[in-house]
């Protein structure tokens, strides 16, 4: 028998906290990652919306709430990992997996973390789309989930089945894009699917086979911003960002510490564009993992070399660690984001108003303000000292709802 969430009771998951109501009683407040924290805060939440916020002198909690006491934590909005994978086996055939097992891989993944929203940079679509319909209906307990689906990729450069297979991922049916006028299609195709945005994947395929076209990224961006739904790029080297940035495209997903660091024509092309990054800092150590030690430390530095010069260029940073490629616990990423001059609150921004200002949703997401929907992290300690404190959670709530409490 699995425990669904490390065997502790579900405050209100047993009740019906529509009707009631939650309160989140005591702690430290960020309304938003740049306001002045409220001290002693409380948060009421009714019908899955945020209905006040304040301090406990001015807010008055109504006897008919559940209240969870949150004295000594600290409280954000949901947080965001805006680069996630659903490819990893355990995620196959996910219309079967028995639901409490389906919501403890979602918990072990995301929401023992504080992630609420993920956006999944490829997978298999018709799979992705039956865990996030299950979460929704209310059945599991997991994340908002959009998805890219499959991703559009040169002929020849996912690796074989085989190889994916001993990677621990599914078999991925990705599309296999040869010209601008196939990426178009391929980019029309996956939107009439029901994605959510359209993701390139620039990784060349061995030699002599040719890289993916050139203008075939623009050609694939055009019809997700008629949709208007995001476009991203997986890059392997700084060309490829300027090219994908001069591509129209909205976020890079990755650093590219395998070409070197940055230079300042990439600077040139990102002023006065809205462009974000995924930064994946992590991913660079556990890809490297089988390399020499300098050579890991070699590549770690640039990779947080390139997150300082997009910062200073201007550039938008979205928390993403390209998770189901690596390990699940984010406790790293903040780490290495703070070694890139980081602050708390930018990471904070990258968790919580970046993503949902970058994704459309900042009228429904990214703060805590009455009317919004009550996705909230309670963390044990206080990340504005550490952040590594970003990583210890107490309680996830999503739509008003915990869908997660740490044992005590
Ligand atoms: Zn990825």
């Amino acid at each position: 028998m699995l425990g669904v969430v490390s065997g502790c009771p579900l405050p209100g998951q047993d009740a019906a906290p529509a009707k009631r109501g939650l309160a989140l009683v005591g702690g430290t407040i960020f309304v938003t990652s740049t306001a002045a924290p409220v001290g002693n805060g409380v948060v009421l939440i009714q019908d899955g919306k945020i209905s006040a916020v304040g301090s406990k002198a001015s807010l008055r909690v109504p006897p008919n709430f559940q209240s969870l006491d949150c004295s000594g934590k600290t409280i954000t909005a949901g947080f965001w990992n805006s680069h996630v994978h659903f490819f990893e086996r355990k995620w196959a055939n996910a219309a079967a997996i028995p639901a409490p097992e389906l919501t403890r891989q979602l918990q072990d993944m995301f929401t023992r973390y504080g992630f609420t929203s993920v956006f999944d940079l490829g997978s298999p679509w018709e799979n992705t789309r039956h865990i996030r319909e299950r979460i929704r209906s209310g059945e599991v307990l997991g994340p908002r989930i959009r998805s890219t689906g499959e991703v559009l990729i040169a002929p020849g450069a996912m690796p074989a089945d085989n190889i994916l297979g001993i990677l621990g991922a599914m078999p991925l049916r990705n599309l296999e894009v040869r010209s601008a006028a196939e990426a178009e299609e391929a980019s029309k195709m996956l939107l009439e699917m029901g994605v959510d945005g359209i993701k390139v994947h620039l990784q060349p395929p061995p030699p002599p086979k040719p890289p993916f076209p050139k203008d075939g990224i623009q050609a694939a961006v055009t019809p997700a911003h008629e949709a208007k739904k995001p476009a991203f790029v997986h890059p392997n080297s700084g060309a490829d960002v300027i090219a994908a940035i001069q591509a129209g495209v909205d976020v890079i997903a990755h650093t590219t510490p395998q070409s070197g660091p940055w230079a300042g024509s990439l600077a040139i092309e990102m002023k006065d564009r809205r462009v974000a990054l995924t930064p994946t800092l992590t991913i660079w150590e556990s890809a490297m993992r089988h390399d020499r030690i300098s050579a890991q430390y070699r590549f770690t530095a640039i990779a947080i070399g390139q997150l300082q010069f997009w910062v200073a260029s201007g550039g938008t940073v979205l928390f993403g660690t390209d998770i189901g490629a690596i390990d699940y616990d984010p406790s790293e990423e903040y780490e290495l984001m703070s070694r890139a001059g980081l602050s708390f609150r930018q990471i904070l921004a990258s968790l919580t108003t970046a993503p949902a200002e970058q994704f459309g949703d900042s009228e429904r997401q990214g703060r805590i303000a009455a009317g919004l929907e009550a996705d909230l992290v309670v963390l044990t300690g206080d990340p504005s000292r550490d952040v590594k404190g970003f990583a210890a959670v107490a309680y996830t709530v999503q739509g008003g709802k915990v869908i997660y409490r740490a044992s005590p």
